[in-house]
């Protein structure tokens, strides 16, 4: 990129953004013979893809073929459709389960992906129709050793928890969450990266393979719309926020919008989301510039007040791209002597539910007090799981760290809090009855095969996984805020990922996917790999959609310069 004020260049396909959904289209809109640029707005690659668990959900997987555990159209197709409440576009949910097995089987042969079931990971909701309480639909990417990279290696966004765990190390998908010395230090030799990395660095290498090298710290600002097509994008170029040096990407085939969810931009967080959303886990840049840019060109718009719901927690010291983001809550909520509770000191859900459901619970009103219930909430534990799991990044037997709140008494805590004391004492009191009868009669927690799936796991698979008593001072308390992976709506699509304007015609030139757009599954959240597995199949086919676009492609186009 030449430093004077303004530059353009040409290409067929422009993409903007470098998580999966970038990274799939671009490589197929390639594979597919069109000269591809892409653009992304930090100054690493990956979003938040990189330093996700990088499980793609893929219905129908020649995998579970393989293991003798074959899957069928009709039972993913009525599992979808049992969870989407009515949302879900039957063409997209068909154009899903048309082209999933295929994308992984493109995936492995254009790339050095090798995916593998993750054994025993259920569904999320296994015992719904078609549901799989044995899994098989999560795929995990392995292990990706980036020395192959070479310098585009330290240019990929990194997770502080889990850059060298693969998901089956990880407490969700069946580890233990930690790496024994041995196993970390030749991981660090070889820089091998799991979860999202071992997505992602795939993808790049694949890229880079074919001429394409991501332009970073370019962040798209305008569409070129001229006669009613999109024919190009303006983009901000540089550390500076882009003053003084626009550049133009003109774009003879098509443009992608692969930006993100709009989970970092409190304006349109406040306009659209169903309910609060206050700590997003995803990467910061994240700030709905895609769904501005698709707005102004007229597209309709789908499944806006829903994200990829999670509660989340802040923990001192996580951060992406140099600012604060949440961590997940995912393990400890569902470990015995654990529960979550309100300020009146009350359970409100099953906390070992899946994290994308639990969602719903903090956007429960209160008619009367007309508050949100279960805003703020606490995850609540005893001394005994502290000592036996420890607590977020602090292995079992260390110290729990400084910044969690701790009280010698049930009593001392819930005034700590400032929740009602004598609702949280006989809350536990119930709570701990529950466990002694072996069953949660409020909410269930422990009946699901998913609920026995992530918690002790020397117990999976009981309800011993998730029931424990909270009865060994000291006591201790988290905040729980009401987070999200990413928002799940924008622009309406069809199953090529064009996008469609309110009279339900294809935007020419324009092409959506990933949590820029409408998600395909709208409130389906399938199993582990939710988001990313319908974002691989529909990457695939936007770029490949993309590369045929519009007018005559020509032999090669000018790379930017
Ligand atoms: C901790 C964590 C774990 C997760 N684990 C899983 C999992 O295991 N499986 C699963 O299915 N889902 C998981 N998710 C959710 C999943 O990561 C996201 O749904 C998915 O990565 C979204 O992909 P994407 O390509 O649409 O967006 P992203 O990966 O977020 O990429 C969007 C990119 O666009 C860039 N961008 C934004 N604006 C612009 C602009 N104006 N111009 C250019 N570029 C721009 C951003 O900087 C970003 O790099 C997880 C999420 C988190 C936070």
């Amino acid at each position: 990129m030449d430093s004077s004020p303004f530059t353009s260049s040409e290409v067929d396909v422009v993409v903007l953004g470098s998580g999966a959904a970038g990274l799939v289209a671009a490589l197929a809109a390639v594979d597919a013979g069109a000269n591809v640029a892409l653009f992304e707005k930090a100054d690493l690659i990956g979003g938040s893809t990189a330093i996700s668990g990088g499980v793609c959900w893929v219905p129908m997987n020649h995998h579970m073929d393989e293991a003798g555990t074959p899957d069928s159209r009709e039972a993913a197709l009525a599992y979808l459709h049992s969870l989407s409440l009515g949302q879900m576009n039957p063409a997209l949910a068909e154009a899903f389960i048309g082209g999933a097995r295929a994308t992984v089987e493109w995936l492995e042969a254009v790339t050095e992906l090798e995916f593998t079931l993750i054994p025993g990971y259920p569904d999320y909701h296994p015992e719904h129709p078609g549901g799989r309480p044995a899994g098989g639909r999560s795929l995990d990417p392995g292990l990706f050793s980036y020395e192959s990279l070479g310098p585009w290696a330290g240019r990929v966004a990194k997770s502080r928890r889990s850059a060298r765990l693969r998901i089956t190390d990880t407490t969700l998908g069946g580890g233990t969450g930690f790496l024994d010395d041995a196993t970390l230090s030749y991981r660090e030799e070889h820089d091998l990266r799991g979860c999202g990395a071992a997505l992602v660095g795939p993808l790049l290498a694949a890229l880079l393979g074919a001429g394409v090298e991501p332009v970073l710290d370019a962040q798209a600002t305008d569409l070129v719309i001229e006669d009613g097509r999109v024919r190009g994008v303006r983009l901000a170029i540089g550390s500076d926020g882009g003053r003084g040096h626009v550049h133009v990407a003109h774009a003879r085939q098509g443009v992608i919008i692969a930006t993100g969810g709009f989970e970092w931009n409190p304006e349109l967080v406040s306009a659209f989301l169903r309910g609060p959303m206050t700590a997003p886990a995803s990467v910061p840049s994240n700030e709905g510039d895609g769904l501005l840019m698709a707005l102004r060109a007229g597209a309709a718009l789908a499944n806006m007040p829903h994200a990829w719901w999670a509660p989340t927690v802040s923990v001192p010291g996580d951060e992406a791209f140099g600012r604060p983001r949440a961590t997940l809550l995912n393990r400890e909520r569902t470990l015995p002597g654990s529960i979550m509770v309100n300020r009146a000191g009350r359970r409100f859900a099953n906390e070992a539910a899946n994290y994308n459901a639990l969602g719903g619970a903090f956007h429960e009103l209160d008619p009367v007090d007309f508050g949100y219930r279960n805003l703020p909430s606490w995850l609540i534990f005893d001394g005994r799981n502290a000592r036996e799991f420890g607590s977020f990044g602090t292995p079992a037997g260390t110290p729990i760290a400084p910044w969690i709140t701790r009280a010698e008494t049930i009593p001392e805590l819930a005034e700590t809090l400032g929740i009602d004391a004598a609702g949280l004492v006989g809350t536990i009191a119930r709570w701990n009855s529950f466990v002694d009868a072996g069953d949660d009669a409020d909410f269930g927690r422990g009946r699901s095969a998913y609920d026995r799936w992530s918690g002790d796991g020397r117990f999976r698979g009981e309800v011993a996984s998730t029931l424990g008593s909270l009865d060994e001072a000291p006591y201790f308390a988290v905040q729980v805020h009401s987070g999200t992976l990413g928002t799940s709506g924008g622009p309406r699509t069809d199953p090529d990922g064009r996008v469609l304007d309110t009279t339900g015609s294809a935007i020419p030139g324009l092409f959506a996917v990933g949590n820029a757009a409408a998600a395909p599954t709208a409130l389906a959240y399938g199993g582990a790999g939710g988001t990313l597995g319908p974002i691989i199949v529909f990457g695939r086919a936007a770029g490949q959609a993309a590369a045929k676009s519009g007018a005559e492609r020509s032999a090669g186009g000018r790379t930017i310069g």
